[in-house]
């Protein structure tokens, strides 16, 4: 109808460094880019100890969080801004659950699936809810700080 807004969320997208030195870049992106996602913004960025704390201050109580700061600072990694309807729950959704091993079972056709290894080598991250997707666009991308839905008129 006239005058109903249609709502294109944002959420943070990463391939990890072991997706990008596995050259799985370019699968990855053909990906989202099927899957309806307009790629935003993206930046290729070398995470230092400080950043990745920071990134995952969530985590960091956890008995792998010296592990996962070594592998997250290990090589570069691609940032980008993913947009569309649902966009956080979606490419959630798209990238697996967060064990790889796992996933090659029950979610054979996942990005995890596909170019992840293990529990910790998933080759991705994406956002887990509007507070964070929001945390982590500003973390990497300071002029999208703002807000993360846009409204759009529907003509
Ligand atoms: P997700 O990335 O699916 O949101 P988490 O937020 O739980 O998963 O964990 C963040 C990242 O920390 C994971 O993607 C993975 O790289 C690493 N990780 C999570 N759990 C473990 C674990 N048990 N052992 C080693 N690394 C882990
Ligand atoms: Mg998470």
């Amino acid at each position: 109808s006239i005058n109903e807004s249609m709502k294109a969320q944002k959420t943070l997208a990463i391939i990890k460094p072991d997706g990008l030195l596995g050259n799985y870049t370019d699968d990855i992106k053909r990906t989202i880019l099927e899957y309806g996602f307009s790629i935003v913004k993206e930046k290729i960025v070398q995470l230092d100890e400080a950043g990745v704390k920071i990134f995952y201050a969530e985590h960091s109580s956890k008995s792998f969080f010296s592990s996962l700061v070594k592998y997250m600072t290990s090589g570069p990694v691609l940032v980008m801004v993913l947009e569309k309807d649902d966009a956080i729950a979606d490419w959630r959704a798209l990238m697996g659950p967060t064990d790889a091993s796992k996933a090659k079972i029950t979610h054979p056709h996942s990005i995890r699936a596909k170019c992840g290894l293990d529990t910790q080598n998933n080759c991705v991250h994406g956002s887990d809810s509007i507070n964070s997707a929001q945390r982590e666009i500003s973390f990497f991308f300071k002029e999208l700080s703002a807000d993360i839905i846009t409204e759009h008129d529907e003509l």
